[in-house]
């Protein structure tokens, strides 16, 4: 059972400086490596240690918090900022001896059909363990994908329990998919008392050139436009999985500011969570 859980990236897949981003964004980044930003991913803390998305940062973020073995891995789906670290734990970086990889069985299929992958099943540095435990509870949510499901993931604490919700589509298919009216309804009815929630993009002008209808996150301004203020009640609300687009990358922000003045939170590398 896990008593501590830590953010060790607050990015969206492809970090930040993006690749081929030539905007102030990733310039900003490039210039000063401290604006730099891992994908996001979370250290497990507890008798043992675990880990919540493999990125290709993998070792700075374990490094971050003094760690080198873990003993599972969970996963919410398989689109490639979320897995790409896998292949670390294969014989020509960690050579792990047995670590639990824990995700749903289509995401164990597409990731076991790539040879590369296989081989770390083949040579036993992971072997696939069944996706819940007592405190660790798997909500799917839709989320653009022919090839696997994705989940939220929620875990349940003596203090607090936190939900883990990176990538969604939109709220409309969300709140069906789970039954659930508002988000505020959502996250009471399953007892969250902090929420990492997708805000991937400000809005969707962030996205130019590319068709909007097709992006698979609710942009923030819907998200706050839904939610209002913090109230009594409320859990914390933190956005996580930022675009290198997103302003809140910003602390000085207009929209930074906003969202604190609403009473929510902008997700940082290092923040720790109490469960
Ligand atoms: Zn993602
Ligand atoms: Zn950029
Ligand atoms: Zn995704």
């Amino acid at each position: 059972m896990y008593n501590r859980i830590t953010l060790l990236g607050n990015a969206q897949d492809a970090g930040r400086p993006q690749l081929g981003c030539n905007e102030k964004c990733c310039i900003d980044a490039k210039e000063d490596k401290k604006l730099s930003r891992m994908p996001v991913s979370l250290g497990l803390h507890g008798e043992e240690v675990g880990l919540v998305e493999v990125t290709r940062c993998i070792e700075a973020q374990l490094s971050s918090i003094n760690v080198s073995e873990i003993s599972e891995i969970w996963l919410t789906h398989a689109h490639l900022g979320h897995i790409e670290g896998l292949g670390q734990f294969g014989r020509e970086s960690l050579n792990s001896k047995g670590v639990k990889l824990r995700c749903s069985n289509s995401v164990a299929d597409y990731v076991k059909s790539h040879p590369i992958w296989q081989k770390l099943f083949d040579r036993g540095n992971l072997i696939l363990d069944k996706f819940n435990s007592d405190n660790i509870q798997p909500i799917e949510v839709p989320h653009r994908s022919q090839d696997f499901d994705t989940h939220s993931i929620l875990f349940k604490g003596n203090a607090n329990n936190l939900l883990f919700l990176p990538d969604h589509d939109n709220w409309n298919k969300t709140l069906d998919f789970v039954g659930h009216k508002n988000p505020r309804e959502w996250f009471s009815s399953i007892g969250a008392d902090i929420v990492l929630l997708d805000g991937t993009f400000w809005t969707l002008d962030e996205l130019k050139g590319r068709v909007q209808a097709e992006v698979p996150h609710p942009p923030i301004v819907d998200t706050l436009e839904i939610l209002g203020k913090k109230q009594t009640g409320d859990p914390r609300i933190i956005f996580i999985h930022l675009n290198h687009t997103n302003p809140l990358h910003y602390p000085d922000s207009k929209e930074y500011q906003k969202v604190q003045s609403m009473g929510w939170e902008v997700g940082e590398e290092g923040m720790e969570f109490n469960l």
